[in-house]
Protein backbone atom coordinates (compact mmCIF):
# COMPACT_ATOMS: atom_id res chain seq x y z
CA UNK A 1 0.00 0.00 0.00
CA UNK A 2 1.12 3.43 -0.63
CA UNK A 3 1.70 5.15 2.44
CA UNK A 4 1.93 8.95 0.66
CA UNK A 5 -1.33 8.76 -0.97
CA UNK A 6 -5.12 10.00 0.00
CA UNK A 7 -5.10 6.46 1.81
CA UNK A 8 -5.24 7.86 4.82
CA UNK A 9 -5.85 11.59 6.56
CA UNK A 10 -3.91 13.07 9.40
CA UNK A 11 -5.75 14.39 12.42
CA UNK A 12 -4.00 17.62 14.37
CA UNK A 13 -4.87 19.02 17.77
CA UNK A 14 -2.17 21.85 19.13
CA UNK A 15 -2.06 22.56 23.09
CA UNK A 16 -0.50 25.64 23.72
CA UNK A 17 0.86 27.38 26.81
CA UNK A 18 1.48 31.57 26.72
CA UNK A 19 3.35 33.04 29.54
CA UNK A 20 0.95 36.21 30.43
CA UNK A 21 2.30 39.64 29.80
CA UNK A 22 1.82 40.82 33.59
CA UNK A 23 4.60 42.48 35.71
CA UNK A 24 3.84 40.44 38.51
CA UNK A 25 3.37 36.51 39.47
CA UNK A 26 0.09 35.08 39.54
CA UNK A 27 -0.58 34.65 43.19
CA UNK A 28 2.33 36.68 44.54
CA UNK A 29 3.84 39.90 44.40
CA UNK A 30 7.49 39.05 42.86
CA UNK A 31 8.45 40.17 39.70
CA UNK A 32 7.38 38.33 36.87
CA UNK A 33 10.16 38.50 34.69
CA UNK A 34 12.90 36.06 34.69
CA UNK A 35 15.53 36.12 31.71
CA UNK A 36 17.90 38.02 33.44
CA UNK A 37 17.50 38.22 36.63
CA UNK A 38 20.25 36.31 39.36
CA UNK A 39 18.86 32.70 40.12
CA UNK A 40 16.23 32.46 42.91
CA UNK A 41 16.05 36.51 43.15
CA UNK A 42 12.69 37.33 42.82
CA UNK A 43 10.50 34.91 45.43
CA UNK A 44 8.61 34.78 48.46
CA UNK A 45 7.23 32.02 50.61
CA UNK A 46 4.37 31.76 48.37
CA UNK A 47 6.34 30.97 45.12
CA UNK A 48 9.23 29.10 47.00
CA UNK A 49 5.54 26.99 48.35
CA UNK A 50 6.94 27.54 52.35
CA UNK A 51 3.95 25.46 54.34
CA UNK A 52 1.39 28.07 55.65
CA UNK A 53 2.21 30.90 52.69
CA UNK A 54 -1.39 32.38 51.07
CA UNK A 55 -2.04 32.41 47.71
CA UNK A 56 -3.71 36.04 45.86
CA UNK A 57 -5.27 35.71 42.55
CA UNK A 58 -3.59 38.29 40.24
CA UNK A 59 -7.00 39.90 38.75
CA UNK A 60 -4.77 41.41 35.60
CA UNK A 61 -4.32 37.56 35.25
CA UNK A 62 -7.74 36.58 34.88
CA UNK A 63 -8.89 39.18 32.72
CA UNK A 64 -6.02 38.27 30.33
CA UNK A 65 -7.25 35.00 30.22
CA UNK A 66 -11.00 36.41 29.62
CA UNK A 67 -9.77 38.90 27.09
CA UNK A 68 -8.04 36.21 25.03
CA UNK A 69 -11.41 34.12 25.37
CA UNK A 70 -13.71 36.83 23.73
CA UNK A 71 -10.65 37.15 20.88
CA UNK A 72 -10.86 33.69 20.36
CA UNK A 73 -14.37 33.82 20.37
CA UNK A 74 -14.78 31.77 23.47
CA UNK A 75 -17.61 31.09 25.57
CA UNK A 76 -16.67 33.08 28.56
CA UNK A 77 -17.32 30.70 31.65
CA UNK A 78 -19.44 33.07 34.31
CA UNK A 79 -18.65 30.64 37.14
CA UNK A 80 -14.72 29.07 37.84
CA UNK A 81 -12.36 27.69 39.77
CA UNK A 82 -9.03 26.76 40.39
CA UNK A 83 -7.93 23.62 41.08
CA UNK A 84 -4.66 21.56 41.96
CA UNK A 85 -2.59 19.37 39.74
CA UNK A 86 -0.36 17.32 42.07
CA UNK A 87 2.92 16.18 40.96
CA UNK A 88 6.39 15.78 42.26
CA UNK A 89 9.19 16.92 40.40
CA UNK A 90 11.94 19.49 41.62
CA UNK A 91 11.30 22.49 39.57
CA UNK A 92 7.76 22.55 41.12
CA UNK A 93 8.34 23.79 45.29
CA UNK A 94 4.63 23.34 46.18
CA UNK A 95 4.27 19.01 44.81
CA UNK A 96 1.37 20.63 43.02
CA UNK A 97 0.81 23.64 40.42
CA UNK A 98 -2.81 25.76 40.50
CA UNK A 99 -4.40 25.29 37.63
CA UNK A 100 -7.88 24.58 36.09
CA UNK A 101 -9.62 21.42 35.73
CA UNK A 102 -13.23 20.88 34.98
CA UNK A 103 -13.83 24.63 35.15
CA UNK A 104 -12.03 26.46 33.16
CA UNK A 105 -12.60 30.68 32.90
CA UNK A 106 -13.38 29.92 28.81
CA UNK A 107 -14.51 27.01 27.11
CA UNK A 108 -15.54 26.81 23.20
CA UNK A 109 -14.37 29.09 20.60
CA UNK A 110 -13.01 29.01 17.45
CA UNK A 111 -10.31 30.48 15.53
CA UNK A 112 -9.60 31.34 11.37
CA UNK A 113 -6.72 31.53 9.52
CA UNK A 114 -5.33 31.66 6.42
CA UNK A 115 -3.61 28.67 4.27
CA UNK A 116 -2.48 29.21 1.09
CA UNK A 117 -4.98 32.59 0.55
CA UNK A 118 -7.87 29.99 1.92
CA UNK A 119 -9.59 31.03 4.95
CA UNK A 120 -9.75 27.94 7.52
CA UNK A 121 -11.34 27.99 11.03
CA UNK A 122 -10.39 25.16 13.51
CA UNK A 123 -12.07 24.51 16.96
CA UNK A 124 -10.95 26.21 20.50
CA UNK A 125 -11.55 23.69 22.75
CA UNK A 126 -10.85 25.57 26.41
CA UNK A 127 -8.83 28.60 27.57
CA UNK A 128 -7.54 28.56 30.84
CA UNK A 129 -5.34 29.72 33.83
CA UNK A 130 -2.40 28.15 35.89
CA UNK A 131 1.23 28.50 36.87
CA UNK A 132 4.51 28.08 34.95
CA UNK A 133 7.15 25.85 37.26
CA UNK A 134 10.71 26.86 38.19
CA UNK A 135 13.56 25.67 36.21
CA UNK A 136 15.94 23.38 36.06
CA UNK A 137 19.55 24.19 35.29
CA UNK A 138 21.76 21.11 34.27
CA UNK A 139 25.12 22.63 33.33
CA UNK A 140 26.12 25.06 35.66
CA UNK A 141 26.76 23.53 39.18
CA UNK A 142 30.51 23.30 40.71
CA UNK A 143 30.25 19.54 41.02
CA UNK A 144 30.00 19.27 37.45
CA UNK A 145 26.81 16.72 37.35
CA UNK A 146 24.29 17.74 39.90
CA UNK A 147 21.29 20.21 38.47
CA UNK A 148 20.60 23.35 39.92
CA UNK A 149 16.80 25.02 40.70
CA UNK A 150 15.90 28.19 39.89
CA UNK A 151 12.31 29.36 41.10
CA UNK A 152 12.40 32.93 39.41
CA UNK A 153 10.04 31.58 37.10
CA UNK A 154 7.46 29.41 39.87
CA UNK A 155 4.05 31.34 39.68
CA UNK A 156 4.58 33.22 36.59
CA UNK A 157 0.97 33.75 35.08
CA UNK A 158 0.55 30.70 32.16
CA UNK A 159 -2.40 30.06 29.96
CA UNK A 160 -3.03 27.38 28.07
CA UNK A 161 -5.17 27.39 25.03
CA UNK A 162 -6.22 23.74 24.31
CA UNK A 163 -6.90 23.55 20.21
CA UNK A 164 -10.00 21.09 18.86
CA UNK A 165 -7.93 18.30 16.42
CA UNK A 166 -9.21 20.13 13.11
CA UNK A 167 -6.14 20.57 11.83
CA UNK A 168 -5.03 18.54 8.62
CA UNK A 169 -1.79 18.95 7.84
CA UNK A 170 1.58 19.95 9.03
CA UNK A 171 1.00 23.31 7.04
CA UNK A 172 -2.12 24.03 8.75
CA UNK A 173 -0.80 23.50 12.07
CA UNK A 174 2.27 26.20 11.22
CA UNK A 175 -0.55 28.94 10.45
CA UNK A 176 -2.42 28.13 13.04
CA UNK A 177 0.15 28.76 15.44
CA UNK A 178 0.68 31.76 13.94
CA UNK A 179 -2.24 33.46 13.75
CA UNK A 180 -2.82 32.53 17.40
CA UNK A 181 0.52 34.08 18.26
CA UNK A 182 -0.50 36.83 15.76
CA UNK A 183 -3.19 37.66 18.01
CA UNK A 184 -1.91 36.77 21.79
CA UNK A 185 0.25 39.70 20.43
CA UNK A 186 -2.36 42.20 18.85
CA UNK A 187 -4.36 42.17 22.49
CA UNK A 188 -0.84 42.44 24.54
CA UNK A 189 -2.16 39.14 26.35
CA UNK A 190 1.72 37.35 25.71
CA UNK A 191 4.66 38.15 23.92
CA UNK A 192 4.67 34.80 22.00
CA UNK A 193 8.27 34.89 22.14
CA UNK A 194 9.06 31.02 21.51
CA UNK A 195 12.57 31.06 22.12
CA UNK A 196 12.26 32.45 25.32
CA UNK A 197 9.75 29.88 25.99
CA UNK A 198 7.02 32.48 26.40
CA UNK A 199 4.93 30.45 23.57
CA UNK A 200 5.16 26.83 24.04
CA UNK A 201 3.23 23.90 21.72
CA UNK A 202 2.66 20.20 22.46
CA UNK A 203 0.97 19.04 18.84
CA UNK A 204 -1.24 15.81 18.86
CA UNK A 205 -1.20 13.66 16.00
CA UNK A 206 -2.83 10.84 14.89
CA UNK A 207 -4.31 9.36 11.21
CA UNK A 208 -7.22 7.61 10.52
CA UNK A 209 -7.90 5.76 7.04
CA UNK A 210 -10.30 7.37 4.52
CA UNK A 211 -12.94 4.77 4.52
CA UNK A 212 -12.86 4.64 8.02
CA UNK A 213 -11.30 1.04 8.26
CA UNK A 214 -8.46 2.06 10.61
CA UNK A 215 -7.97 4.70 13.29
CA UNK A 216 -4.92 5.55 15.09
CA UNK A 217 -3.70 6.06 18.51
CA UNK A 218 -3.34 9.88 19.79
CA UNK A 219 0.56 10.82 19.58
CA UNK A 220 1.62 13.11 21.62
CA UNK A 221 4.81 15.84 20.43
CA UNK A 222 6.59 17.34 23.58
CA UNK A 223 9.83 20.13 22.94
CA UNK A 224 8.58 21.82 20.11
CA UNK A 225 10.19 24.86 20.34
CA UNK A 226 10.07 26.61 16.98
CA UNK A 227 7.37 27.29 14.74
CA UNK A 228 9.55 25.42 11.88
CA UNK A 229 10.54 22.28 14.82
CA UNK A 230 6.33 21.72 14.85
CA UNK A 231 6.02 21.51 11.42
CA UNK A 232 9.04 19.44 10.86
CA UNK A 233 8.10 17.20 13.68
CA UNK A 234 4.60 16.69 12.62
CA UNK A 235 6.00 16.19 9.05
CA UNK A 236 8.20 13.24 10.42
CA UNK A 237 5.45 11.78 12.55
CA UNK A 238 2.95 11.66 9.66
CA UNK A 239 5.28 9.83 7.15
CA UNK A 240 6.55 7.72 10.15
CA UNK A 241 2.60 6.48 11.41
CA UNK A 242 1.42 6.40 7.29
CA UNK A 243 4.21 4.04 6.78
CA UNK A 244 3.59 2.29 9.90
CA UNK A 245 -0.03 1.71 9.23
CA UNK A 246 0.75 0.45 5.70
CA UNK A 247 3.15 -1.91 6.35
CA UNK A 248 0.65 -3.41 9.16
CA UNK A 249 3.12 -2.21 12.04
CA UNK A 250 1.38 -1.13 15.72
CA UNK A 251 1.03 2.53 16.38
CA UNK A 252 1.14 3.15 20.32
CA UNK A 253 -0.98 6.04 22.38
CA UNK A 254 2.54 7.64 23.34
CA UNK A 255 4.39 10.48 24.00
CA UNK A 256 7.49 11.70 21.88
CA UNK A 257 10.09 14.21 21.87
CA UNK A 258 11.47 15.89 18.94
CA UNK A 259 15.30 15.72 18.57
CA UNK A 260 15.97 18.48 16.30
CA UNK A 261 19.57 17.87 15.26
CA UNK A 262 18.26 14.87 13.87
CA UNK A 263 14.77 15.38 12.72
CA UNK A 264 12.71 12.53 14.19
CA UNK A 265 10.70 11.89 17.26
CA UNK A 266 11.37 9.21 20.30
CA UNK A 267 9.22 7.50 21.89
CA UNK A 268 9.71 9.44 25.55
CA UNK A 269 6.52 7.23 27.71
CA UNK A 270 3.58 4.70 27.01
CA UNK A 271 -0.24 5.31 27.78
CA UNK A 272 0.49 2.90 30.95
CA UNK A 273 3.14 5.35 32.48
CA UNK A 274 0.40 8.36 32.08
CA UNK A 275 0.14 10.46 35.67
CA UNK A 276 -2.48 10.58 37.72
CA UNK A 277 -3.04 13.82 38.93
CA UNK A 278 -4.98 13.51 41.03
CA UNK A 279 -6.97 17.25 40.84
CA UNK A 280 -9.30 18.70 43.42
CA UNK A 281 -10.68 22.26 44.00
CA UNK A 282 -7.86 25.00 45.24
CA UNK A 283 -9.08 25.32 49.01
CA UNK A 284 -6.91 29.07 49.19
CA UNK A 285 -8.61 30.53 46.68
CA UNK A 286 -12.42 31.93 46.62
CA UNK A 287 -14.04 30.31 43.26
CA UNK A 288 -14.26 33.11 40.32
CA UNK A 289 -17.46 34.51 39.57
CA UNK A 290 -17.95 36.73 36.15
CA UNK A 291 -19.97 39.59 36.51
CA UNK A 292 -21.43 41.04 33.36
CA UNK A 293 -20.73 44.56 33.37
CA UNK A 294 -16.83 43.71 33.56
CA UNK A 295 -17.05 40.93 30.97
CA UNK A 296 -18.57 43.79 28.50
CA UNK A 297 -16.11 46.51 29.69
CA UNK A 298 -13.18 43.62 28.95
CA UNK A 299 -15.39 43.21 25.36
CA UNK A 300 -15.24 46.86 24.62
CA UNK A 301 -11.05 47.31 25.14
CA UNK A 302 -9.99 44.75 22.55
CA UNK A 303 -8.48 46.06 19.41
CA UNK A 304 -9.51 45.49 15.91
CA UNK A 305 -8.04 42.45 15.71
CA UNK A 306 -5.34 41.90 12.30
CA UNK A 307 -8.05 39.84 10.12
CA UNK A 308 -10.64 42.73 10.19
CA UNK A 309 -7.73 45.08 10.17
CA UNK A 310 -6.34 43.42 7.02
CA UNK A 311 -9.42 43.31 5.18
CA UNK A 312 -10.18 46.99 5.91
CA UNK A 313 -7.22 48.12 4.63
CA UNK A 314 -7.71 46.10 1.09
CA UNK A 315 -11.39 47.30 0.76
CA UNK A 316 -11.09 50.59 2.33
CA UNK A 317 -7.44 51.97 1.60
CA UNK A 318 -7.31 49.88 -1.88
CA UNK A 319 -4.01 47.88 -0.78
CA UNK A 320 -2.55 44.92 -2.39
CA UNK A 321 -2.97 42.13 -0.15
CA UNK A 322 0.44 41.51 0.27
CA UNK A 323 0.78 44.95 1.51
CA UNK A 324 -2.38 45.34 3.82
CA UNK A 325 -1.03 41.48 5.43
CA UNK A 326 2.52 42.94 5.70
CA UNK A 327 1.52 45.88 7.62
CA UNK A 328 -0.73 44.50 9.88
CA UNK A 329 1.56 41.37 10.74
CA UNK A 330 1.87 43.64 13.95
CA UNK A 331 -0.07 46.12 15.98
CA UNK A 332 2.03 48.55 16.60
CA UNK A 333 3.12 49.11 12.75
CA UNK A 334 -0.11 48.89 11.87
CA UNK A 335 -0.81 51.51 14.24
CA UNK A 336 2.19 53.48 12.99
CA UNK A 337 0.57 53.08 9.33
CA UNK A 338 -2.67 54.66 10.26
CA UNK A 339 -1.26 57.30 12.35
CA UNK A 340 0.71 58.05 8.70
CA UNK A 341 -2.05 58.40 6.79
CA UNK A 342 -4.52 59.92 8.71
CA UNK A 343 -6.24 62.19 6.80
CA UNK A 344 -4.79 61.94 3.98
CA UNK A 345 -6.50 60.34 0.94
CA UNK A 346 -6.50 56.55 -0.64
CA UNK A 347 -3.39 57.72 -2.84
CA UNK A 348 -0.95 58.51 -0.27
CA UNK A 349 -2.39 55.65 1.42
CA UNK A 350 -1.04 53.06 -1.02
CA UNK A 351 2.31 55.05 -1.32
CA UNK A 352 3.09 55.33 2.12
CA UNK A 353 2.23 51.76 2.34
CA UNK A 354 4.98 51.09 -0.50
CA UNK A 355 7.16 53.37 1.68
CA UNK A 356 6.79 51.47 4.96
CA UNK A 357 6.65 47.55 3.51
CA UNK A 358 9.32 48.23 0.70
CA UNK A 359 11.92 50.92 2.26
CA UNK A 360 11.16 51.39 6.14
CA UNK A 361 10.47 48.17 7.27
CA UNK A 362 13.70 46.86 5.10
CA UNK A 363 16.18 49.38 7.05
CA UNK A 364 14.66 48.19 10.24
CA UNK A 365 15.47 44.72 9.46
CA UNK A 366 18.55 45.56 8.45
CA UNK A 367 19.10 47.00 11.82
CA UNK A 368 17.86 43.82 13.24
CA UNK A 369 15.24 46.09 14.93
CA UNK A 370 12.11 43.81 16.76
CA UNK A 371 9.81 42.75 14.06
CA UNK A 372 6.97 45.59 16.27
CA UNK A 373 9.59 48.67 15.92
CA UNK A 374 10.05 51.16 12.79
CA UNK A 375 13.40 53.14 12.31
CA UNK A 376 11.41 56.14 11.93
CA UNK A 377 8.14 57.95 14.03
CA UNK A 378 4.92 58.25 12.38
CA UNK A 379 5.49 61.81 11.65
CA UNK A 380 8.80 61.00 10.05
CA UNK A 381 7.83 58.47 8.00
CA UNK A 382 4.79 61.11 6.62
CA UNK A 383 7.03 63.96 6.19
CA UNK A 384 9.48 61.33 3.91
CA UNK A 385 6.11 60.37 2.20
CA UNK A 386 4.70 63.70 1.88
CA UNK A 387 8.11 65.27 0.22
CA UNK A 388 8.05 62.69 -2.48
CA UNK A 389 4.62 63.36 -3.33
CA UNK A 390 4.93 66.85 -3.44
CA UNK A 391 8.07 66.96 -5.80
CA UNK A 392 10.43 68.14 -2.87
CA UNK A 393 12.38 64.84 -2.92
CA UNK A 394 12.62 62.48 -5.69
CA UNK A 395 12.14 58.85 -4.99
CA UNK A 396 16.08 58.18 -5.57
CA UNK A 397 17.01 61.12 -2.93
CA UNK A 398 14.37 60.22 -0.39
CA UNK A 399 15.75 56.21 -0.26
CA UNK A 400 19.11 57.66 0.61
CA UNK A 401 18.09 59.99 3.02
CA UNK A 402 16.07 57.28 4.94
CA UNK A 403 18.90 55.50 6.50
CA UNK A 404 20.61 59.05 7.32
CA UNK A 405 17.81 60.00 9.44
CA UNK A 406 18.27 60.50 13.21
CA UNK A 407 16.46 61.29 16.42
CA UNK A 408 12.97 63.75 15.73
CA UNK A 409 14.88 65.48 12.63
CA UNK A 410 12.19 65.18 9.79
CA UNK A 411 13.61 63.50 6.60
CA UNK A 412 13.09 66.70 4.43
CA UNK A 413 15.32 68.73 6.65
CA UNK A 414 17.68 65.68 6.72
CA UNK A 415 17.93 66.73 2.88
CA UNK A 416 17.87 70.63 3.22
CA UNK A 417 21.26 70.16 5.43
CA UNK A 418 22.60 67.68 3.01
CA UNK A 419 21.72 69.64 0.52
CA UNK A 420 19.97 67.08 -1.48
CA UNK A 421 16.64 68.95 -2.18
CA UNK A 422 14.94 68.72 -5.26
CA UNK A 423 16.10 71.09 -8.38
CA UNK A 424 12.65 72.02 -8.85
CA UNK A 425 14.34 76.05 -10.55
CA UNK A 426 14.44 75.16 -14.94
CA UNK A 427 17.39 76.98 -14.80
CA UNK A 428 19.60 74.33 -12.95
CA UNK A 429 18.10 71.49 -14.84
CA UNK A 430 18.86 73.46 -17.72
CA UNK A 431 22.77 74.50 -16.60
CA UNK A 432 23.24 70.39 -15.90
CA UNK A 433 21.49 69.51 -19.22
CA UNK A 434 23.96 72.00 -20.94
CA UNK A 435 26.62 70.38 -19.02
CA UNK A 436 26.03 67.04 -20.20
CA UNK A 437 26.01 68.17 -23.27
CA UNK A 438 29.09 69.89 -23.77
CA UNK A 439 30.78 66.72 -22.13
CA UNK A 440 29.40 63.63 -24.47
CA UNK A 441 29.32 65.28 -28.19
CA UNK A 442 29.34 61.53 -28.90
CA UNK A 443 25.63 60.91 -27.89
CA UNK A 444 24.67 64.14 -29.16
CA UNK A 445 25.89 63.42 -32.81
CA UNK A 446 23.84 59.94 -32.83
CA UNK A 447 20.80 61.82 -31.35
CA UNK A 448 20.98 64.82 -34.25
CA UNK A 449 21.70 61.78 -36.36
CA UNK A 450 18.65 60.32 -35.92
CA UNK A 451 19.66 57.77 -32.97
CA UNK A 452 16.80 59.06 -30.64
CA UNK A 453 17.62 56.87 -27.91
CA UNK A 454 21.05 58.22 -27.39
CA UNK A 455 18.92 60.49 -25.25
CA UNK A 456 18.96 57.92 -22.56
CA UNK A 457 22.84 58.48 -22.62
CA UNK A 458 22.70 62.26 -21.79
CA UNK A 459 19.27 61.54 -18.95
CA UNK A 460 21.74 59.85 -16.95
CA UNK A 461 25.16 61.97 -17.39
CA UNK A 462 22.09 65.20 -16.01
CA UNK A 463 20.92 62.90 -13.42
CA UNK A 464 24.53 62.46 -12.23
CA UNK A 465 25.64 66.29 -12.15
CA UNK A 466 22.34 66.74 -10.46
CA UNK A 467 23.70 64.08 -7.45
CA UNK A 468 19.35 62.70 -8.15
CA UNK A 469 17.59 65.86 -7.37
CA UNK A 470 15.97 66.54 -10.66
CA UNK A 471 13.23 64.31 -11.89
CA UNK A 472 13.98 62.21 -14.41
CA UNK A 473 10.72 63.86 -16.44
CA UNK A 474 12.12 67.30 -15.84
CA UNK A 475 16.02 66.33 -17.29
CA UNK A 476 14.55 64.58 -20.25
CA UNK A 477 12.51 68.07 -20.81
CA UNK A 478 15.56 70.10 -20.53
CA UNK A 479 17.64 67.70 -22.84
CA UNK A 480 15.54 67.80 -26.05
CA UNK A 481 14.61 71.37 -25.38
CA UNK A 482 18.36 72.00 -25.93
CA UNK A 483 19.08 69.66 -28.69
CA UNK A 484 15.87 70.62 -30.71
CA UNK A 485 17.18 73.93 -30.70
CA UNK A 486 21.08 72.74 -32.03
CA UNK A 487 18.82 70.63 -34.88
CA UNK A 488 17.64 74.06 -36.06
ZN1 LIG B 1 6.63 35.22 45.03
Amino acid sequence: MDATATTYRTVIGLEVHAQLATSSKMYCRCSASYADAAPNTHVCPVCLGLPGAMPVMNRLAVETVVRTGLALNCEVASDSKMDRKNYVYPDLPKGYQISQYDLPLCGKGALTFDVGGEARTAGITRVHLEEDTGRLVHDQAADGVSSLVDLNRSGVPLMEIVGDPDLESPEEAREYLTALRQILRYIGASSGNMEEGAFRCDANISIRANDGSFIGPKVEIKNLNSFRAVERALRYEEVRQREAAANGDELFQETRGWIDTSGTTVSQRTKEQAHDYRYFPEPDLPPLRMQPADLERLRQALPELPPSRRRRFIEDLGLPDADAAVLTNERTIADIYEDVIAGNDAGFARSAANWIVNDVLGLARSRGLPQDQLPLNASQIRNLVESVEDGKLTARVAKDVLPRVEGDELPIDVAERLNLLSMNDEDSVTTAAQEAIDANPDAVADYLGGKKAAVGRLIGETMKRTGGRATPDAVRGALIAILDKMKT
